[in-house]
């Protein structure tokens, strides 16, 4: 039996279209705008109010201002036939006069809403027009008795283009009459020095702002639904967590013999950092319960040799070892970089990806299975049912926030008690951190190998182009290789593909058959011949490439890299791009051309991305320029979106989550106590249901 969504939160998980005026037309704009549950649209908070708590009368009602009046209906005067003139309703009270303004207006419905002789209440801007007093389409039309509804603080949604702002607020109203009352998830004395409300008087405070203050994150009941949010996102972090560690870890210890034999055949010594990264990954795999670590450090702060090291580690214990990484390109690059390493120690070292294919594919699963092949590199390929390892203790995932938590732990369900180590080289600030990860152990590599050369940054605008194709040719005469970048966003990939294959002849016309290109939609043989011919020393000195990914191949006497629209990119792939220049011993200079006028915040970014190369400070600046949600640049980022915390905002709401979530698991691990009854209702209520199923199968 799967795990059981309480029942007393059925209603919310109930589809939007149970909700009244929400049909098969609607639906798909709501889901868009909001989610496909219920829940989905008590998470919807309001972004803006509209007061029309204002009623003058009509003689006194002010041009330009909202107003909600009581009139009586005087006259119709429908236009004639086939005319553009607006169909006009004339109403008033003892003050004065207004005209209502309907262009396109239907008159079986104008006559049926306002018939002449009635008292109505509307409610709309006050404009004026040949001095006169009009409302054009009124947002509400109503009886007396509707007044009180009518004339209120009306809170503004996030729309989408189609749907009406009625409709929505109604389908609100209507899911937040379904909220039921809940059992506290909260620790009493927290929630008191607070000051927080119980949660469905929250939800409603939330979702009836009075004034524009009831907006800001800081108001109290926004502040509890958004920490109950990051309490359910770090409960289930955790949950996940203990279950891993639950399994028992075996302890790998190896006699250090391979390591001492690559590291003599490496042409450099290790770092401060590489060192404490490794003992810290050496002391975790010598203990017996799981490892789940996280190591970070920038583009080239040698994260591979520390991968290489521990796998060794694992096969001097007389286990199997695996490292996955997101894309072929990577993973070939990997296994080129640690090939002639393990050669240098006899260990046997094998690539399966998706491009393994027949009687070779085959003789190799038999290998692996066999235990034949200590340390397997790939592809999710790796994941395949078909590929079983002998032994597989442990790995090691490069992940570039391509994977998401799920995929890292079935890396490690291939084997039993298996150890992982996450490799990433985007730097996340360490709120970010927690909410992918929870409160994972990091290493940080936050030293660079010596060598590195700085890299020059520049922002020019893309209207000096013919300049900077000239300075490029310059360079290229001079002997220099150059990436040249175009972008590649998901919603525009047909677009922009063409827009990168429209550079490259551009560029190819200009300087001549030195120019190469790659792109994703390439064949992988394809993709294989420009990379090869731009890495070698005869062959393209200019590589057009789009996206990160392809370009994530080390071509260390690359100089140059031109980075089209970098405005569209996110900083931390810039960072990244950039880290693939000043490798090899020489300085490198990196363009950032952008399509003028720059956003103030998009200026702002471009300037942090060229004065400084420091990859955390990178990634703080531009949490705080542009919030949580956005900061990786794409959506396929992994990182968790949240509907209603902001990782900037509430930022100290995080921290305290954690904090809870270890008070809670040391004294509540199967959450069976009321208050841990309380949290497993928490969990479903934000969908967290693989989470509570942990704590079932043990
Ligand atoms: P990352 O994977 O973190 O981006 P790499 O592991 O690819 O970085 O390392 C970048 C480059 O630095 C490689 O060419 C590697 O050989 C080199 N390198 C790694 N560690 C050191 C070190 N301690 N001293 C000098 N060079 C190093
Ligand atoms: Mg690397």
């Amino acid at each position: 039996m799967a795990a059981l969504r309480p029942q007393v939160l059925f209603p919310l998980f109930a589809k939007v279209t149970t909700l009244p005026g929400i049909g098969p037309r609607l639906v798909k704009l709501v889901e868009k705008v909001a989610g496909e549950n219920v829940a989905d649209l008590l998470w919807h908070l309001p972004s803006g109010i509209v007061d029309r708590r204002f009623a003058p009368k009509v003689g006194d009602a002010p041009p330009g201002r909202i107003a909600t009046l009581i009139v009586e209906v005087l006259a119709h005067s429908p236009p004639p036939p086939r005319s553009k003139v607006p169909y006009r309703i004339t109403c008033g009270d003892a003050t004065g006069k207004i005209t209502l303004v309907f262009f396109r207006g239907d008159a079986d419905y104008l006559e049926k809403v306002l018939p002449v002789g009635e008292e109505r209440v509307v409610s709309g801007k006050i404009e004026l027009f040949d001095g006169k007093r009009q409302m054009s389409h009124p947002d509400h039309i109503g009886t007396l008795q509707q007044l009180d509804d009518i004339k209120r603080v009306e809170p503004v949604y996030p729309m989408t283009e189609g749907l009406s702002p009625k409709i929505l607020d109604k389908a609100i109203r209507a899911a937040l009459a379904k909220a039921p009352e809940l059992p506290e998830w909260l620790d009493a004395a927290y929630q008191q020095r607070q000051g927080w409300q119980p949660w469905r008087e929250a939800l409603l405070a939330a979702h009836a702002p009075a004034s524009d203050e009831d907006l800001l994150p800081t108001l109290p009941a926004r502040a509890r639904l958004a920490y109950d949010e990051l309490l359910s996102n770090q409960l289930a972090l955790a949950l996940v967590r203990l279950k891993a560690r639950v399994r028992r870890g075996r302890s790998l210890v190896g006699d250090g013999t391979l390591r001492t034999k690559v590291q003599s055949a490496l042409p450099y010594t290790l770092t401060g950092a590489q060192g404490r990264a490794l003992e810290e990954i050496f002391a975790d795999m010598a203990s017996d319960t799981r490892m789940l670590r996280l190591l970070q450090g920038d583009v080239g702060s040698g994260k591979t040799v520390v991968a290489l090291l521990a796998l060794l580690a694992a096969v001097e214990a007389g286990a199997q070892a695996a490292l996955m990484a997101p894309t072929e390109i990577l993973a070939q690059q990997h296994f080129e970089t640690i090939r002639p390493l393990c050669a240098a120690a006899g260990v046997r070292v094998e690539l399966l990806t998706g491009r393994s294919k027949g009687a070779a594919r085959t003789a190799l699963i038999e290998d692996i299975a066999a235990g034949r092949v200590p340390i397997v590199i790939g592809t999710h390929a790796l994941f395949q049912k078909d590929v079983e390892f002998h032994d597989l203790a442990f790995a090691v995932i490069d992940e570039q926030h391509k994977f998401g938590v799920h995929q890292r732990l079935e890396l490690s369900d291939k084997g039993s008690g298996t150890d992982v180590l996450v490799m990433t080289a985007t730097p996340i600030p360490r709120t970010l951190t927690l909410t992918a990860y929870g409160d994972m152990d990091v290493s940080r590599l936050d030293e660079k190998p010596p060598g590195r050369m700085p890299v020059d940054t520049r922002l020019v605008s893309l209207e000096r182009l013919d300049e900077i194709v000239a300075g490029i040719q310059r360079a290229v005469n001079n002997g220099a290789k150059v990436y040249w970048v175009c972008p590649l966003v998901e919603e525009s990939e047909l677009i922009d593909l063409a827009a990168a294959e429209e550079r490259y002849a551009h560029l190819k016309a200009v300087l001549g058959d030195t120019v190469a290109l790659i792109h994703g939609k390439m064949k992988p043989a394809e993709k294989d011949a420009a990379m090869d011919s731009f890495a070698g020393p005869r062959g393209a000195k200019v590589l057009v490439a789009t996206t990160v990914i392809e370009v994530g191949v080390d071509v260390p006497d690359a100089t140059i890299m031109v980075i089209e629209h970098a405005e569209r990119f996110g900083l931390a792939q810039l960072h990244q791009l950039r880290g693939r220049i000043g490798r090899g011993g020489k300085s490198g200079t990196c363009l950032l051309l952008y399509a003028p006028p720059l956003t103030l915040t998009a200026k702002s970014r471009l300037e942090t991305m060229r004065d400084t190369e420091d990859g955390f400070v990178i990634a703080e600046e531009d949490l705080r320029l542009r919030g949580g949600g956005e900061v990786l640049g794409t959506r396929q980022s992994g990182m968790p979106e949240f509907k209603m915390a902001d990782i900037v905002a509430h930022g100290e709401l995080l921290v305290a989550a954690r904090d809870d979530v270890k008070l809670i698991l040391s004294r509540d691990p199967a959450l069976e106590t009321p208050r841990g009854e309380a949290l497993r209702t928490l969990l479903y209520l934000f969908g967290q249901d693989e989470a509570v199923r942990t704590l079932r199968s043990g």
